[in-house]
């Protein structure tokens, strides 16, 4: 039997990086899984057929996390297509870094709703669902960066500090329904966001990581697993680091 048979998933920001493995990886213990990401493109599509080839029920949905009537609508079409909700990652996000002095309100505003308003989004219009199922599992992708905080990133580890206030409040409110709320905090993971980093820093960042490499998506696809199925079943409220060891 498979961890995670006769589960519907669902997984923001999907159509690559972390959500992607995090959506092949949930599928591969058995949970059909619907994906969302900004558009319906040759990259999430390739994930939907992925995902179906692993022979579960799988659809792709273009959807703005950061859009609250845009979520709502896509959550009742999911819905529709799927049934029912027993897991929700909240893994869309974005980063727009700079120095505090010259960080604009357009960057602020932008991270802060991708990253935190898009949480409070999907976890709105899902809590209905699963209060009515009586059980639920909400993984929030946080960051180290919302542990500890990180030069030149003010917003966003303000929206990933935000994340874990959310997650915590949020399991305290529905825990009494069998719902549970869970963040992870990832460090340094080889994807398209951090590739996009200057290779000095890339370097830098390796070498303060204790187990000397940068994380893969499926390190953080492997907690979120856990956290999903029922291994983390009195596991509620919490922030797991995959960092490697970096944030103690
Ligand atoms: P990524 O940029 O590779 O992928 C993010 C995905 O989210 C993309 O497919 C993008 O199109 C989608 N997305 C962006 N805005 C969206 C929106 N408004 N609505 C729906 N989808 C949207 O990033 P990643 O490295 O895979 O990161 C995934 C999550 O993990 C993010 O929340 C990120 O902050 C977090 N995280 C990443 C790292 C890291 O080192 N890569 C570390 C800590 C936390």
């Amino acid at each position: 039997m498979k961890l995670l048979e006769g589960k519907i998933a669902v997984v923001t920001g999907a159509a690559r990086g972390i959500g992607k493995a995090i959506a092949l990886k949930l599928a591969s213990e058995g949970a059909s899984v619907a994906i969302t990401d900004l558009a319906y493109n040759d990259a999430a599509q390739a994930v939907e057929n992925e995902l179906t080839a692993m022979g579960v029920k799988a659809k792709a949905y273009a959807s703005n996390a950061a859009d609250y009537s845009d979520t709502q609508k896509v959550v009742d079409e999911i819905v529709k297509d799927f049934g029912r909700i027993d897991i929700l990652v909240n893994n869309a996000g974005i980063t727009k870094d700079g120095a505090l002095k010259r960080m604009t309100e357009d960057q602020w505003d932008a991270v802060i709703s991708v990253n935190l308003k898009s949480v409070f989004n999907f976890t709105r219009a899902v809590q209905p669902v699963m209060w009515k199922q009586a059980g639920g599992s909400i993984i929030n992708m946080s960051s180290v960066v919302g542990v500890s905080g990180n030069a030149n990133q003010c917003n966003y580890s303000a929206s990933k500090a935000g994340i874990i206030g959310f997650t915590k409040s949020a399991a305290k409110e529905m825990g009494v329904r069998g719902i549970r709320s869970n963040a992870i905090a990832p460090g340094f993971i080889e994807t398209e966001m951090t590739a996009a980093l200057p290779e000095e820093i890339r370097k830098s960042w390796n070498e303060k990581i204790p187990l000397r490499r940068g994380g893969t998506p499926e390190d953080v696809a492997n907690v979120t697993l856990f956290l999903a199925s029922d291994l983390s079943a009195y596991v509620n409220g919490q922030v797991i680091n995959v960092c490697g060891g970096m944030n103690t």
